[in-house]
C-alpha cells in the first residue's frame, strides 16, 4: 500500500520536532544518527497508523528508544508554565464597586489576575443598593447578548444561592402579566421553570402572561458579600475619583462606573432611568408583575420584606423620593395585589439606573493600556452582572 503523502509528512516532523526539543539535545544527551535511523522507523510508524495495535506497539518501542514520554513531559510542563503566566500576570484596575465592579474583580482574581478596585462612592449608597432585585432581562440591550449573560448570570446566582448562604439569594416563582399577546422571551428556555399563563390566572387588565422561576437577590446582603469576596481574594480596595482613564498605570483597566460614564468617558448616550420603590412588611406568596416600562409595576419577595414598584423615568436625576410616585406605585401594585395592606409599609428609596442604548461592553487600547468597558446595564445590571465579568475576562485573554 503507497501511504499518502500528508501523514508522511507529519511524522517526519513529529519525530524531528521531538529530536530537536529532546531535553538531552545539546547537553551531551543520547547520541542519535537522524538520516540513518529515520528511514525504517517512519515506514515502522507509518503503518502502525493504519493499523492500530501496531501503532501502540510502535509508540511503546519509540517510547523506549527516544525518550518521547520525556520530550513529551517536558513540553507539557513548558506548555502548563507559559499557559500559569499568561493567566497569572495582568496588573488590572477595575473602576467602580457596584455589582458590575466587583463581579468583574472577582472574576478576573479568579482567573488569577491582580486587581485593585478604584471606586467614588461604595455600598450601601450606590444604585446597586437599591435594585429590588429580581433576576430578569428589562431595560438592557442587545437582546441576543442581554439574554446570553442573563442566562449564564442566573445559573450563577442559584449556584451561589445554594452554596453560599450569606450572599443573600432565595429562589421565587413570579407571575408577568401583560396588556398584549407577545413573543415568548428568548431566556425561557434557559431557566429553571417557565410557562405561560391560563386565562384564568390573569387579573382583569390584562390578556396574557407567564410565570417564572427567578433568583431574588437582596442587596443588603449581597453587596456586602460580593466585596468581602473580593477582598478574600486579594483584591485590594481604594476610595478615589478617576477623572481620566490614561492617568491610571496598568495592564488594563475595566470600567465598570455605571452613570459615571458620562462623564468619564464623555458618553452622553449614558442616561438615568429614575426609579423608585417601596418597602413593605407582607408577602404576596408569589411575585407579580407588569414589566413594560411604560406601566412597571412589580411586587418583589424577599425573606425580610416585599418590594414594591416601580417607576422608569428617563433622564430624570432626581433623587428625591415623591409622593405622587408613592401613591403611583401602591395604586399600580393593588391591581395585581388586592390584598396589599398600606399599613405594613417600612420604607422606600429612589435609584438613577444606568440606562445606555446597549450595554457598552467591548475593549479599545488607550496608549499601551487596555480597556474593557463594562457599564450602561440599565435596569438589569444585577441580572447580567456575572455574563458580562466573564466576559470581560475573556475579552482580557483575547487580547
Ligand atoms: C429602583 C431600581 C430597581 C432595580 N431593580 C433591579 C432588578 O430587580 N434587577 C436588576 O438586575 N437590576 C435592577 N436595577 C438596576 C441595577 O440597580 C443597575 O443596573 C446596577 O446596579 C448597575 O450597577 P453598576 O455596577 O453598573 O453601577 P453602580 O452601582 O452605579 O456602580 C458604579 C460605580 O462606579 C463608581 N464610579 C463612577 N464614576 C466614577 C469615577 N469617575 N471614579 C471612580 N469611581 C466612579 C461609583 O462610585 C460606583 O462605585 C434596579 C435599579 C433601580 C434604580
Amino acid at each position: 500500500m503507497i501511504a499518502p503523502q500528508a501523514p508522511q509528512y507529519n511524522s517526519t516532523l513529529l519525530l524531528s520536532f521531538c529530536i530537536d526539543h529532546s531535553p538531552q539535545a545539546g547537553q551531551g544527551g543520547r547520541p542519535f544518527s537522524l538520516g540513518a535511523t529515520l528511514g525504517p522507523i517512519r515506514r515502522f510508524f507509518l503503518r502502525g497508523i493504519y493499523h492500530p495495535p501496531l501503532g501502540f506497539l510502535t509508540f511503546g518501542i519509540l517510547s523506549d528508544i527516544l525518550d518521547i514520554r520525556g520530550y513529551l513531559k517536558t513540553l507539557l510542563h513548558h506548555y502548563c508554565e507559559v499557559i500559569v503566566q499568561l493567566r497569572m500576570d495582568m496588573d488590572c484596575v477595575v473602576i467602580g464597586a457596584g455589582v458590575s465592579g466587583l463581579s468583574s474583580a472577582i472574576r478576573l482574581l479568579e482567573s488569577g489576575h491582580s486587581v485593585r478596585v478604584m471606586a467614588r462612592e461604595f455600598s450601601p449608597d450606590l444604585v446597586s443598593d437599591v435594585a429590588a432585585a429580581l433576576w430578569y432581562p428589562f431595560l438592557a440591550h442587545p437582546i441576543e447578548k442581554t439574554d446570553r449573560w442573563g442566562a449564564e448570570t442566573y445559573t450563577e446566582l442559584m449556584r451561589l444561592g445554594e452554596e453560599e448562604p450569606m450572599s443573600g439569594i432565595t429562589m421565587r416563582f413570579g407571575r408577568e402579566y401583560l396588556r398584549e399577546v407577545v413573543e415568548l422571551p428568548g431566556w425561557r428556555d434557559n431557566i429553571t421553570h417557565f410557562r405561560v399563563l391560563d386565562s384564568g390566572e390573569i387579573p382583569e387588565g390584562w390578556i396574557f402572561g407567564w410565570e417564572f422561576e427567578s433568583p431574588i437577590i437582596e442587596m443588603h446582603h449581597y453587596m456586602p458579600w460580593l466585596l468581602q469576596r473580593t477582598r478574600d481574594l486579594g483584591g485590594k480596595i481604594e476610595e478615589c475619583v478617576v477623572e481620566d482613564l490614561a492617568g491610571i498605570t496598568a495592564e488594563v483597566i475595566v470600567n465598570c462606573s455605571g452613570i459615571g460614564a458620562r462623564e468619564l468617558c464623555r458618553d452622553t448616550e449614558v442616561k438615568p432611568v429614575r426609579g423608585q420603590i417601596i418597602y413593605i412588611d407582607q408577602d404576596p406568596g408569589f411575585g407579580r408583575f407588569d414589566q413594560q416600562p411604560e406601566t412597571l409595576t412589580y411586587t418583589i419577595a424577599r425573606r425580610d420584606c416585599t418590594v414594591l414598584g416601580g417607576t422608569a423615568q428617563s433622564d430624570d436625576w432626581s433623587l428625591e423620593l415623591r409622593d405622587s410616585d408613592r401613591e403611583t406605585i401602591l395604586q399600580k401594585c393593588e391591581a395585581v395585589w388586592p390584598e396589599l395592606d398600606r399599613s405594613k409599609i417600612i420604607g422606600e428609596s429612589v435609584g438613577l439606573r444606568p440606562s445606555r442604548s446597549e450595554v457598552r461592553l467591548e475593549s479599545e487600547k488607550i496608549n499601551d493600556t487596555l480597556i474593557i468597558h463594562n457599564y450602561g446595564h440599565g435596569g438589569a445590571g444585577v441580572t447580567l452582572s456575572w455574563g458580562c465579568a466573564d466576559e470581560v475576562v475573556s475579552l482580557i485573554e483575547e487580547s
